[in-house]
């Protein structure tokens, strides 16, 4: 079966781990200090702080930027949990926005007829790797006095126009859990053009101080480990040829792909395929899931990204209509673009895709 995600760890993530374990030092150091700066030069420079994952670097950063009890963030359903959780989280209410039905992206037209006297932020989620309409939102910002979060976990290298994921609004959050375009094993990156944003995010990861027992406010353990940095460290030297042939395998199935609608890349954009997500046009979820289970039977890694959308999970069930969401959760399907993919894996699942497009 060819894997849905691989994770690539070589022979230098085992050196580097190696070297901090003979350290004896693992805990949160210089490491992660490097790491830190070796990953600003992916995000225009900006203020970079490591922490122990993608959730814990949404959560901080809400935190961080005042969003407080009673306030509202508007958000996608169209993505995985944490982009809500963490609004919860934080005290506030996450309000659920449709999303554009090319870019699978948070709609600006929809989010400006839900903003309300309690709402203080909208956070996009740049989602399979894709921006969202930054320049909207930015401006919708900008007209209602708001603040403009970017849940960038699955948009490493991914850019618009030149400007990169992390490099809007006043705070980014980068996951690095095993299955992202990078990992450090666990992990996350707050990235922040402001200075207040930055130092609050160091003293909430670190039990509310930047001292030793000099707290000064209640904070948390969020701390990542010299460990996971050190992994970290290596993978941020690959991360953009990886990314490169995850285009290159995207070209593929682009091209050769019949019966299913596959990604939209909007003008100036450049996608980082985290995932690849095609469209069975007007498919019902049966249909869906049986295509999903020949693609599997074909010997193809496939699943859906996210099969209930997070107004509907158990967690949050709340009523919000949100028609396209609900349409397209029923007609996703991600399948294989990851770099280590060979040209006959590739034909593989060009193969395997077309036929059973043809037979459900
Ligand atoms: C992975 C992911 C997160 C959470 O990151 P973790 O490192 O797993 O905590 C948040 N949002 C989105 C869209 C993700 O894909």
């Amino acid at each position: 079966m060819i894997p849905a995600a691989r994770p690539i760890i070589g022979d230098e993530e085992r050196a580097a781990v190696d070297r901090v374990l003979r350290s004896g030092m693992m805990a949160q150091g210089p490491e992660v200090k490097a790491f830190e700066e070796e990953f600003a030069q992916f995000v225009g420079g900006r203020r970079c702080i490591a922490v122990n994952s993608g959730t814990s670097a949404l959560h901080l950063a809400f935190l961080a930027a005042g969003i407080k009890a009673g306030d509202e963030v508007i958000v996608p359903s169209f993505s995985f949990a944490a982009t809500a959780n963490s609004v919860a989280l934080a005290g506030a209410v996450p309000v659920f926005g449709d999303i554009d039905r090319r870019t699978f992206n948070l709609d600006p037209d929809h989010v400006e007829s839900l903003i309300t006297p309690r709402t203080k932020a909208i956070m996009p989620v740049h989602l399979y790797g894709h921006i969202a309409d930054m320049d909207r939102f930015e401006e919708i910002g900008k007209k209602h006095n708001l603040t403009i979060f970017e849940d960038a976990a699955q948009a490493h290298l991914a850019s618009l126009n030149g400007r990169m994921a992390g490099e809007w609004g006043t705070a980014a959050s980068f996951s690095f859990y095993p299955t992202k375009n990078m990992t450090s094993g666990e992990g996350g990156m707050i990235v922040t053009n402001d200075a207040d944003v930055e130092h609050m995010c160091r003293m909430l990861r670190n039990q509310g101080g930047v001292i030793r027992y000099q707290n000064e406010v209640v904070g948390f353990n969020n701390r990542m480990t010299d460990i996971h940095a050190a992994i970290g460290r290596v993978q941020v030297t690959k991360v953009k040829a990886w990314t490169e042939k995850r285009r290159e395998n995207a070209a593929y199935l682009d091209a050769n792909l019949k019966g299913v609608v596959t990604p939209y890349v909007r003008p100036g954009s450049e996608h980082s395929y985290h995932q690849y997500t095609i469209r069975i046009d007007g498919a019902t979820s049966e249909a869906r899931d049986k295509a999903i289970e020949l693609i599997k039977a074909g010997g193809v890694g496939c699943d859906v990204y996210y099969p209930t959308p997070i107004h509907r999970l158990p967690s949050f069930s709340s009523i919000h209509d949100l028609p396209v969401t609900e349409e397209l959760v029923k007609e996703v399907i991600s399948i294989p673009v990851h770099p280590s993919l060979t040209q006959e894996e590739l034909e593989q699942i060009v193969s395997v895709v077309n036929d059973v497009v043809t037979r459900i």
